[in-house]
């Protein structure tokens, strides 16, 4: 019931009830980035900080935080530093990192999606397989001359999926390749993110996750730089670079 309910709600065919619940409006069209960082608590780098400080301090953790925050910039990149940069090849980062929230919308492939799902340190929303967010061809698909029947074989698992969807979108969903996209929100603390962007971009990775591992380790490089930079990735990897590199379309 609760699922039909928020389908219908989805959908926009529910009224509200006491003007509390509002349909929402379902985006159809597929973001142009793979993962965006949607929200962050407050401060993530002050806290994660200031929480790796509190075990020895008499201080509240809120007193640590305003610490945190008036430390002039070379202070507390010595505190990022004595907090990550002591790491072994095999320690994971701090606990302290834990007391931070990231929330990002993610759009992927079926296939790596079943390397995301694997992540159960993080709370994860997908949103039904669909036909609608495109899909991938992956160069090996083009180099082998196999693109056009490629294409035809996506075309036609689009037009079955457009056909049944109405009906049922379960019964329809069964009719997706790997190759299409589809879109999950992720929740996770910056120790889990740390995890999943260093596990997920080694090169013995598959090419598809590593695109959005390390599309993820941009984003949180921008979002908290101080700890961010500590994240070890391989070198001269990038997100770019692995989509020219294995992919003739993403999307
Ligand atoms: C190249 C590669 C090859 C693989 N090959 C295989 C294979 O052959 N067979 C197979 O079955 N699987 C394989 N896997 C998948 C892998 O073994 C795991 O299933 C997958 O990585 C998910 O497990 P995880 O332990 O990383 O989970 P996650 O849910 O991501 O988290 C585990 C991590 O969470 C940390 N942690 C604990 N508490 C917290 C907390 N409160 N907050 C944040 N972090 C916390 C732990 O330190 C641990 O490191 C492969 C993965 C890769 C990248």
């Amino acid at each position: 019931m609760v699922r039909e309910a928020l389908q219908a709600l989805a959908d926009g065919k529910l009224q509200p009830v006491q003007g509390i619940a509002r349909p929402v409006k379902l985006l159809r069209e597929a973001p142009g980035e793979p993962v965006r960082l949607l929200g962050l608590m407050p401060k993530p780098e002050a806290a994660a900080l200031a929480a790796a400080l509190y075990p020895y301090a008499a201080d509240s953790l809120e007193g640590l935080v305003q610490r945190v925050e008036a430390m002039p910039e070379s202070e507390r990149a010595r505190l990022a530093q004595t907090v990550l940069g002591e790491r072994g090849d095999h320690d994971p980062p701090d606990r302290s990192l834990e007391h931070t929230a990231f929330t990002f919308e993610i759009v992927l492939d079926q296939g790596a999606y079943f390397e995301l799902k694997r992540h159960r340190m993080m709370t994860q929303s997908a949103q039904r397989l669909t036909t609608r967010l495109g899909h991938c061809v992956p160069r090996l698909i083009s180099e082998a001359g196999l693109e056009p029947a490629y294409r035809e074989a996506m075309a036609m698992a689009a037009q079955a999926f457009d056909e049944l969807v109405a009906w049922n979108p379960d019964v329809a969903s069964y009719l997706v390749p790997n190759a299409f996209l589809r879109r999950v929100a992720v929740t996770m603390n910056l120790r889990e993110a740390f995890h999943f962007c260093e596990l997920r971009s080694a090169p013995n990775a598959h090419f598809s996750i590593r695109r959005i591992a390390l599309r993820m380790a941009e984003v949180l490089q921008q979002a908290v730089p101080g700890l961010g930079n500590y994240l070890r990735l391989p070198i001269d990897a990038n997100w770019r670079k692995m989509e020219e590199e294995h992919f003739t379309q993403v999307g």
